[in-house]
């Protein structure tokens, strides 16, 4: 007979599997002060000679941080939400001081999952990471507010999964609907994480046809690139 240890599903960590910790230090680590990654996401590349969306990551997304993802949205790792979002409310407290250079105020929107993904997991995880850094960026002085009702997705737009990369940037084209507003906040939009950059160009696009004046976007985690491409600064904001 089994003994009820044995049916225990044991702690392990969400990243690399070390027993016994929710997320192991050397794990949590890899999580670190955000870093400009827009230049390794070819979907972000503007044809009209402007820069791409300027875009921060907290790590890149390999080893053991593509296994912390994978983990926390779609195998049910709830428990690490708390340690992901420390890590973001201290990327926000960085952010702020490029931020206040120009604006004092900053809506923070999470960009929406799709409505089966969100059945799926019962919830939608990048909400609280909005939440998380707009609490760093208020603790560090920008008037920061998380707003998860800025951007939704419509109902009955075919799943993003299965299709190629072209199909899947003009699929969340059409997906995605920006509420109507008279607001003249500059957005900071959150993502969990930056590959090609089809997604994010998605959501500008469609922020900015809503007159939403967009600042750029934080992620977890973004596909490595070449280091050498920072650049610490936010663009200059209309209106500000
Ligand atoms: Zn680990």
């Amino acid at each position: 007979m089994a003994r009820l240890g044995d049916l225990v599903v044991p702690l392990a960590c969400a990243g690399c599997g070390a027993r016994g910790v929710v997320l192991c230090p050397g794990c949590r680590a890899l999580l670190g002060d955000p870093w400009r990654c827009e230049r390794g996401a070819p979907r972000l590349d503007r044809t009209d000679g402007l820069p791409p969306l300027p875009v921060w990551a907290l790590a890149a997304l390999r080893g053991p941080v593509h296994g912390l993802v994978v983990a926390w949205k779609d195998g049910g790792r709830r428990d690490v939400d708390a340690a992901l979002a420390a890590s973001m409310l201290a990327a926000g407290e960085t952010l702020a001081v490029a931020l206040r250079e120009v604006t004092c105020r900053v809506d923070v929107v999470p960009v929406p999952s799709s409505p089966r993904s969100t059945l799926r997991r019962g919830c939608v995880p990048v909400v609280g990471l909005a939440a998380a850094l707009s609490a760093g960026l208020r603790a560090s002085g920008v008037g920061a507010r998380p707003d998860a009702r800025v951007l939704r997705r419509r109902l009955g737009v075919r799943d993003q999964a299965g299709l190629g990369r072209d199909a899947r940037g003009h699929n969340l084209a059409g997906a995605l609907v920006a509420r109507p507003t008279e607001s003249d906040v500059p957005v900071l939009v959150v993502d969990d994480v930056l590959t090609t950059g089809a997604t994010l160009a998605a959501v500008h696009d469609t922020l900015a046809r809503a007159g939403r004046s967009v600042l750029g976007a934080v992620v977890l985690a973004a596909t490595p690139l070449a280091p050498g491409t920072l650049a610490p600064a936010f663009p200059s904001c209309p209106g500000t």
